[in-house]
């Protein structure tokens, strides 16, 4: 567990430092707003889909604390290439493993994302790392409204 721990310690910290795909993308098909009014972060997610809806890029904005930058940062690296129902199989999976008693079980096969699954032992921290999926299904929903944590 604790070299979970320095996974997560050392990933997070890099993320958080060096967020990837941090910057607003002008030719997105898709744009999501989410805010967690708990900690106070604030994003913008761009989604750029191709003919074939594959996702081609994501990109986010916006400030917040560490895990919910890192946890953005990270998801914007694993969704690049996937399908749309991809992606919402592994938001689904990712937010199993932050809430679901089986938990620690979907860790296993989440690779880089599975170091969240320490963030299920504090309520209000899985509202931070889920943040950036939730943004970015709202995206795709193509609705106006910011995205709440609290709903
Ligand atoms: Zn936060």
């Amino acid at each position: 567990m604790s070299d979970l721990g320095d996974l997560y310690q050392s990933l997070i910290m890099d993320h958080n430092r060096k967020p990837r795909n941090y910057g607003v993308l002008a030719e997105s098909t898709h744009v999501g707003h989410g805010h967690n009014p708990l900690c106070g972060d604030k994003f913008t997610v761009f989604v750029k889909l191709d003919a074939q809806n594959i996702i081609e890029s994501v990109f986010f904005n916006g400030e917040g604390c560490a895990i919910s930058k890192a946890s953005a940062s990270l998801m914007t690296t694993q969704l690049k290439g996937k399908t749309l129902d991809e992606a919402q199989a592994l938001f689904a999976r990712f937010h199993a493993m932050v809430t679901d008693a089986e938990g620690a079980d979907h860790a296993k096969s989440m690779g880089k994302l599975g170091v969240f699954v320490g963030v299920r032992e504090y309520p209000a921290r899985v509202k931070c790392a889920t943040l950036a999926w939730h943004t970015f299904h709202n995206a795709l929903a193509q609705t106006d409204e910011v995205v709440a944590t609290e709903v």
